[in-house]
C-alpha cells in the first residue's frame, strides 16, 4: 500500500546519491557492483510518487535538504518470517548458555513454540505485533518486505497465516509479498511424505494468496526429494520457487532447486563447493542471512567465492522470533561488511535491487532511475558509515512514493514547502 502524493519534490544537495550503472537492469551481478555511483546530485520526484529526473528542481512544493546526506533506494528485506505471534527470548538465553537444541525443543521450543503462539493468538493481535516492528522497520529505512508463512504447520494455520499477511499489507506504509513457507517442519501426526501431499492439497487455495513457495531443506526437516516436489508443484501452480537451503548440513540441494529455476536459495553458510559454480552462473540469487548465522553461530556462508564466481548475491534479515530476530538491514549490511568482506556498493546492492529482483519487483523498486516508484532513504552521512558504525541507526528520513513515512526528530528541518 503506498500512500498517495499530491506534490512535486526535490532532493537537494546530496553528498550522495547511489546509482545503478544503467537503467532496466533486472538485478546486477555482484561483481559489478563497483559500477555503482555514490556521487553528490540530487532527485525529483513527480506528484504521483515517480522519480522523475535524477537532479534537483527549484520550483518543487517540497524541498529536501540533503546536505551531508546519502540518498538511497528504499531498502528491501527479501526475507522475513512475518507475521508471527511473540518472541522466544527465554529460548535464545538458554541456547547460548548451553542447553542443547533436542532439550528446549522437547520442553515445547524452537518452531512448535512460534506455531502455538500463533495459533492462540487473534488475528488483531498478530496484525498489530506485525504493524509496530514493519513502523521499526521504516525506521530503519525498509521499503518494501516479504512476509511467509510457516508457522502455520496446518492447513488452516498455512492459510490463516497468509490471509494475516494479505492483511499486513492494507496496515503499512511498505510493498509487501507474500511466500508460503509451507513446508517448514514437520507437523506432528504426518510424516514429511504425508505433508507433503497435504501441501499439494491445499496449494489451489494456497496459491491464490502467495506467489512464491518455500521448503525448509535440513536434516531435521524436509529432504531432497521434497525439494524436487515443491518444485514441481510450485511451476505447475505459476508460483516461484525459493528454498531455505544448505544451511546447517551440506545437502546438496542447489542442483534440484536450480533444475527448477528457483528465484532464490536463502542461507548457504554450508554450500558444498562444487555447486557455487553453477549456482554463481544462474539466474537464481543467492540470499546470504549473516544475523541468521551471527545469532546461532552457525558457518559463514563463502560470500567473497560466490561473488568472485559471479553470483546475484544478496542479503536479508531473516527477521524470525526463533533464529534471527533482527529487523535492521543496516545491522545486515554491516554484519555483512565485516564478516563476509563486502565493499559498502556491494552491500548496499545486496539489500536494494538485488533483493527487489528476488521479490520481483526491480521493475518499479530497488533502484533510483526514471520512471520508477520514489521509495527514498535519506542517510544522515555517507553511505560507507553504515557498516562503520555498526549496531547505529543512520536513517535520516525515509520515503514511501516521494512521501515521508519516517522523519527522525532531528532531521524535521530538512523537509520544507518552497
Ligand atoms: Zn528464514
Amino acid at each position: 500500500m503506498a500512500p498517495a502524493t499530491r506534490v512535486t519534490t526535490s532532493f537537494d544537495n546530496a553528498a550522495q546519491v547511489l546509482l545503478p550503472p544503467e537503467t532496466g537492469l533486472r538485478y546486477l551481478r555482484t561483481t559489478r557492483a563497483g559500477e555503482l555511483a555514490l556521487d553528490p546530485g540530487g532527485v525529483t520526484v513527480t506528484d504521483d510518487g515517480r522519480i522523475e529526473a535524477l537532479e534537483p528542481t527549484a520550483d518543487a512544493d517540497v524541498h529536501v535538504d540533503a546536505t551531508g546526506c546519502a540518498l538511497l533506494p528504499g531498502l528491501v528485506d527479501c526475507h522475513t518470517h512475518l507475521p508471527f505471534a511473540g518472541w522466544r527470548a527465554q529460548e535464545h538465553e538458554q541456547k547460548v548458555t548451553g542447553v542443547p537444541y533436542e532439550e528446549i525443543s522437547r520442553k515445547g521450543g524452537g518452531i512448535a513454540s512460534s506455531a502455538r503462539a500463533l495459533r492462540e493468538t487473534p488475528d488483531d493481535e498478530v496484525l498489530a505485533q506485525a504493524t509496530q516492528l514493519a513502523g521499526e522497520m521504516l525506521a530503519l529505512g525498509t521499503t518494501a518486505f516479504e512476509c511467509k508463512s510457516g508457522y502455520g504447520l496446518s492447513r488452516e494455520g498455512e492459510l490463516r497465516s497468509l490471509k494475516l499477511a494479505r492483511g499486513l499489507d492494507a496496515h503499512v506504509p511498505q510493498t509487501t509479498t507474500r511466500t508460503g513457507l509451507l513446508a517448514h517442519a514437520v507437523p506432528s501426526g504426518y510424516t514429511a511424505d504425508t505433508w507433503m501431499d497435504e501441501v499439494e492439497a491445499m496449494l489451489p487455495e494456497a496459491a491464490e494468496h502467495a506467489d512464491t513457495l518455500d521448503i525448509f531443506v535440513e536434516s531435521i526437516a524436509f529432504g531432497l526429494e521434497h525439494l524436487d516436489r515443491m518444485g514441481t508443484l510450485a511451476a505447475a501452480h505459476k508460483l516461484r520457487l525459493r528454498a531455505h537451503v544448505e544451511q546447517f548440513s551440506t545437502m546438496r540441494s542447489v542442483p534440484i532447486a536450480l533444475k527448477h529455476d528457483a528465484r532464490s536459495l536463502d542461507h548457504l553458510s554450508a554450500i558444498h563447493p562444487d555447486d557455487i559454480g553453477p549456482l554463481a552462473q544462474s539466474e537464481t540469487a543467492a540470499v546470504l542471512l549473516p544475523g541468521a548465522e551471527f545469532m546461532g553461530a552457525e558457518a559463514t556462508a563463502p560470500a567473497r567465492t560466490l561473488i568472485d564466481a559471479g553470483a546475484i548475491v544478496v542479503l536479508a534479515t531473516d527477521a524470525n522470533p526463533g533464529t534471527s530476530p533482527i529487523f535492521s538491514l543496516p545491522l545486515i549490511v554491516g554484519l555483512a561488511v565485516r564478516r563476509y568482506g563486502l565493499s559498502t556498493r556491494e552491500a548496499l546492492l545486496a539489500v536494494t535491487l538485488n533483493a527487489a529482483y528476488v521479490l520481483e519487483r526491480s521493475d518499479q523498486l530497488g533502484s533510483i532511475e526514471p520512471g520508477k516508484q520514489a521509495d527514498l532513504v535519506l542517510l544522515d552521512g555517507p553511505a560507507e558509515q553504515v557498516a562503520y558504525r555498526l549496531g547505529r541507526n543512520p536513517v535520516a528520513a525515509t520515503f514511501v512514493a516521494g512521501q515521508p513515512v519516517y522523519v527522525r526528530p532531528d532531521a524535521e528541518w530538512r523537509i520544507a514547502p518552497r
